[in-house]
């Protein structure tokens, strides 16, 4: 069996290894979100502990969320609705200079 340091830890790199997505449930407004795990490691250390994802509900705020892994069956996988990236936005910086 392998080893995984501290008890009870399980990093974004276990979770993208076994091809798991996470799911994200507010503990306020209940709503949860599903996201692949493979996605998330692209941009976060694989070492971070799922547990520590940083996440903000767009709807009321909240960040006080539950988080768990998840391996879908074919089944699931078949209806799952996950949030991917799909682009990335460029914000323009300004600031006074010197001619
Ligand atoms: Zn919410």
């Amino acid at each position: 069996m392998a080893k995984s340091g501290m008890a009870g830890r399980y990093t974004i790199g276990d979770a993208a290894r076994g091809d798991q997505v996470i799911e994200v449930t507010r503990r306020r407004c209940h709503r949860s979100t599903l996201f692949l795990a493979a996605d998330l490691l692209q941009r976060m250390p694989m070492l971070r502990d799922i547990a520590n994802i940083p996440f903000k509900c767009a709807r009321c705020n909240d960040h006080d969320v539950h988080i768990r892994p998840r391996s879908l069956d074919d089944r699931d996988r078949n209806k799952a609705v996950v949030m991917r990236p799909v682009g990335t936005k460029t914000v323009a910086v300004w600031k006074e200079v010197k001619l």
